[in-house]
């Protein structure tokens, strides 16, 4: 599998023949355009997991020609953006739901911000997560009530995904929320099965260097954690 790191949570990934581009919400570095004018794929997925400004971008409606599918969470429906979207080419999904067609395999979960986030799988076996807004939200300035909201509704969440397996997980390390980065992210790779983490959402802050806590919590997981658009990583 080849990944390439779009912005924010954007990423394109190429697996065989098969394209996937998720929360392309903005492409600097073209990487989206070139492979769809290279078109040396048989099939183009575009994901989108909510309608935040940061996930979901109206340039992706310019690939319409050759989509297989747009796979839109389901709260972006309501949007005025999508209304340039060719509605035969979309399928709304929401929360804890699957999809598929002859190729590829979808679960949706939760996520605890707006939205939802997608387990793939690719018909090599090849399984990706992508998280979308799914954390733990811990910001340390919060009162005592949100902060115990948001570990709850993280840890209810996470109890769903107990056990997954993905060759590559793309999960947010965001820069802005200070020594509690980590914290879901912590959280998360105890509890499923991975070959690679990806950390992502922290746009405008500096390399992510592992903790010793992650690094032994994640039982020395492989991690990558691209800053420059464009940047591509082979797993
Ligand atoms: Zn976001």
């Amino acid at each position: 599998m080849e990944l390439t790191y779009l912005l924010n949570s954007g990423f394109m990934i190429r697996d065989e023949k098969i394209l996937l581009v998720i929360d392309d919400y903005d492409d600097p570095s073209g990487a989206v355009d070139a492979a769809y004018d290279r078109d040396d794929y048989d099939r183009l997925y575009v994901l989108v997991t909510h309608a935040h400004f940061d996930h979901f971008g109206t340039h992706i409606r310019a690939y319409a020609p050759k989509v297989t599918r747009y796979l839109f969470s389901s709260d972006i429906k309501h949007t005025k953006r999508v209304k340039i979207f060719p509605s035969n080419k979309i399928t709304y999904i929401k929360r804890y739901s699957n999809w598929q067609d002859d190729l590829l395999k979808v679960t949706t979960f939760d996520s605890t911000d707006v939205g939802i986030s997608f387990l793939v799988e690719f018909p090599s076996g090849k399984k990706i997560f992508h998280a979308g807004d799914f954390n733990w939200w811990h910001w340390t300035d919060d009162t005592r009530e949100n902060l115990e909201l948001a570990e709850k509704i993280f840890k209810r969440q996470l109890k769903k995904m107990d056990g997954l397996d993905a060759d590559v997980a793309f999960f947010p390390v965001d820069g802005r929320l200070g020594v509690s980065q980590e914290m879901g992210a912590i959280e998360f790779v105890q509890r499923v099965n991975l070959k690679h983490f990806v950390a992502m959402h922290r746009v405008d802050y500096p390399l992510w260097e592992p903790s010793p806590l992650f690094v032994k919590m994640s039982k020395e997981l492989p991690t990558w954690a691209p800053v420059t658009p464009g940047e591509k990583l082979i797993v």
